[in-house]
C-alpha cells in the first residue's frame, strides 16, 4: 500500500483558492493517492471533490476545520471521515459561519474607526460563499489598496493584539469532538506545535480525541517526533498534511511536500470500524 495522503488542504469553500476540483486535480498531479479537505467550518466543497477524486482515482476523505478554544488559547480541531448529511453537524457549521460573518462585521467596523474605509461588501466578495476569514480581509485590504502587502494587514490591524483584531466564536475541544464523533467522525488536533503545551494535549486526550496532527508545515523535525511520542505512548492515531491554502498566502512550496502513508490512512479506517 504505496501512496501519500495530504489530509490537511483548504478550498474556496473557507480560506482557500483553489476549487475542490481544481485541488484534487492538482493532487493528482503531485503524486497524492489521498486527500482530505478541511474547510473551516465548512463541509460545502466535499461533494465536488469526491466526484473529481472517482474519476482521476484520488481517494478523497470529508473533512473539516473547527476553531475551538481553551482559555482563550486557540485550538482547531480537524475531523475526518465525518458524514457530510448529517443535520446537527450542517446546523452548527452553519451557525458557525453566521458567526463569523459578524465578526467580518466587527473587524471592518474597527477599521473604519482606524479611518480605514475598508467596505464589508469587499469581504464579503472576497469570501464568496465560503466561511469568511481574516484571509479575506487581508486579501479585500490588499486588494483595495489600504495595505501594501498581505501580512501587513495582520502586522498592523486585524492580527492577535491588533487594534481591528476580533475574536472568533469559539466552542470547547470537548464539543468539536463530540460534534465530529456523532457525525461519525474522527477528531484529531491540529498543528499543536503553533503554541499548545502538553497539558492541554492531555486534557483534550482525556476528552477522547482520536489523533494529532503530528505533520505540518509548522513543525520541526523534532515537534514531529515528540508528537509521534505522545501518540504511540496514549494509542493514538497519526495525521498530517500541507494546510494548503494557496494565493496571497503564497504557499505553493508545500503542495505535495506534507503527507502520511496510506497504511496510516488504513489504520484510521480500522478505527473508525470498531467504534
Ligand atoms: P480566522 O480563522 O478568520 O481567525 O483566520 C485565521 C487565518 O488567518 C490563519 O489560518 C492564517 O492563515 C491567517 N493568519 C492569522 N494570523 C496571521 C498572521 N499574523 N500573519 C499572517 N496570517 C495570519
Ligand atoms: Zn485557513
Ligand atoms: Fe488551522
Ligand atoms: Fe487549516
Amino acid at each position: 500500500m504505496e501512496g501519500k495522503a495530504d489530509l490537511h488542504m483548504h478550498t474556496i469553500h473557507s480560506d482557500g483558492t483553489l476549487t475542490p476540483g481544481e485541488l484534487v486535480r492538482r493532487g493528482k498531479s503531485a503524486g497524492l493517492t489521498t486527500i482530505s479537505i478541511t474547510d473551516h467550518d465548512n463541509v460545502g466543497g466535499i461533494d465536488e471533490a469526491k466526484a473529481i477524486g472517482d474519476e482521476l482515482d484520488v481517494d478523497v476523505i470529508a473533512g473539516v476545520e473547527l476553531s475551538a478554544a481553551v482559555n482563550e488559547q486557540d485550538i482547531h480541531i480537524l475531523g475526518y471521515f465525518v458524514d457530510t448529511k448529517n443535520q446537527d453537524l450542517l446546523d452548527h457549521l452553519a451557525f458557525f459561519r453566521y458567526e463569523r460573518k459578524k465578526r467580518a462585521e466587527r473587524i471592518v467596523d474597527k477599521l473604519n474607526n482606524l479611518k480605514v474605509p475598508l467596505k464589508l461588501e469587499s469581504v464579503l466578495e472576497q469570501a464568496g460563499n465560503g466561511s469568511v476569514g481574516r484571509p479575506h480581509i487581508a486579501n479585500a485590504l490588499l486588494e483595495e489598496g489600504l495595505t501594501e502587502t498581505y501580512n501587513e494587514a495582520f502586522l498592523k490591524y486585524i492580527g492577535f493584539g491588533k487594534p481591528a483584531y476580533e475574536k472568533k466564536y469559539r466552542v470547547s475541544p470537548e464539543a468539536a469532538i463530540r460534534l465530529i464523533s456523532s457525525a461519525g467522525g474522527l477528531s484529531f488536533i491540529a498543528h499543536p506545535g503553533n503554541s499548545l503545551d502538553e497539558k492541554v494535549i492531555l486534557e483534550l486526550i482525556n476528552e477522547g480525541v482520536d489523533g494529532i496532527e503530528v505533520i505540518h508545515p509548522s513543525h520541526s523535525p523534532e515537534r514531529t517526533a515528540y508528537y509521534n511520542g505522545i501518540v504511540n505512548e496514549y494509542f493514538l492515531l497519526a495525521s498530517g498534511g500541507s494546510d494548503f491554502h494557496g494565493g496571497k498566502k503564497n504557499d505553493h512550496e508545500v503542495f505535495g511536500k506534507y503527507y502520511i502513508t496510506e497504511v496510516q490512512v488504513d489504520i484510521m479506517r480500522r478505527r473508525l470500524q470498531r467504534a
